[in-house]
C-alpha cells in the first residue's frame, strides 16, 4: 500500500470527468457486445486508455480545467434536456392522486389553487 502511495504521488487520480469516461466506457462495450459493433468497444478502449492517462497525469491543472469544462458542458446538457419541465407545473391531486401538469402562466380563474381536471378538487 504505501509503494502505490508513493506511486500516486503527485498524481491527479479521480475526479467527475474520469467517472464519466469510465462509465460511458462500460456502456460502449455493453452496447457493442450487444450489438455486434466491434467498433464500439474500441471505443470504449480509447476511452480506459484516456482515463488511466488522466489519473496518472501529473499535470494536475491541467486535469481540473477538463474537469471544469466538462461540469460546465454537463450542465449545459442537462438544461437543455430540462427545458420543457422548466416551463410547466408539475401537479399529482391529493385526493384521486391523479397526475397532470399545466403550463406556467396558466391560472385558474377564480382561485389561485390549483384545480384538478378529473375529480375538481382545489388545492
Ligand atoms: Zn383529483
Amino acid at each position: 500500500m504505501e509503494s502505490f502511495r508513493n506511486f500516486m504521488q503527485g498524481r491527479y487520480g479521480f475526479d467527475k470527468l474520469g467517472l464519466f469516461i469510465i462509465i460511458a466506457s462500460i456502456v460502449l462495450s455493453m452496447l457493442s457486445r450487444l450489438f455486434w459493433l466491434p467498433l464500439l468497444n474500441w471505443m470504449a478502449i480509447i476511452l480506459d486508455i484516456v482515463f488511466i492517462y488522466r489519473f496518472l497525469s501529473k499535470k494536475e491543472f491541467a486535469r481540473q480545467r477538463e474537469n471544469r469544462i466538462f461540469l460546465e458542458k454537463f450542465e449545459q446538457a442537462k438544461e437543455f434536456i430540462h427545458r420543457d419541465r422548466k416551463n410547466y407545473n408539475y401537479y399529482r391531486c391529493p385526493v384521486c392522486k391523479t397526475k397532470f401538469v399545466t403550463p406556467k402562466n396558466q391560472t385558474f380563474g377564480y382561485t389561485s389553487k390549483v384545480i384538478c381536471p378529473k375529480c375538481k378538487n382545489e388545492f
